[in-house]
């Protein structure tokens, strides 16, 4: 049996404050959420969604260009494991 790592991206929606880097680098793995006012993890990556977190795993083509939004990420709520 194989074990495939697939990235795992989690927003911090306690930090996040909505600027919107990240939508612009990465749209197809972030969004607001009109719900709680902050980002969030696309459908269908996303896996977990609550008020102080959004949690997803991604194809580990898009891992690159998670990093890149985590590393311009003024409150550094963004992480990719
Ligand atoms: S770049 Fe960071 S602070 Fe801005 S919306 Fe995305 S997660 Fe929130």
């Amino acid at each position: 049996m194989s074990i495939e790592a697939v990235p795992l991206v989690k927003v911090d929606k306690n930090t996040c404050i909505t600027a919107g880097v990240c939508w612009s680098i990465a749209p197809d793995i972030f969004e607001y959420d009109p719900a709680s006012g902050k980002t969030r993890i696309r459908d269908p990556y996303r896996k977990v969604d609550t008020g102080s977190e959004s949690i997803g795993q991604i194809p580990e083509v898009l891992r690159d260009v998670a990093k890149s939004a985590a590393e311009v990420c003024p409150t550094s709520s963004i992480t990719v494991e």
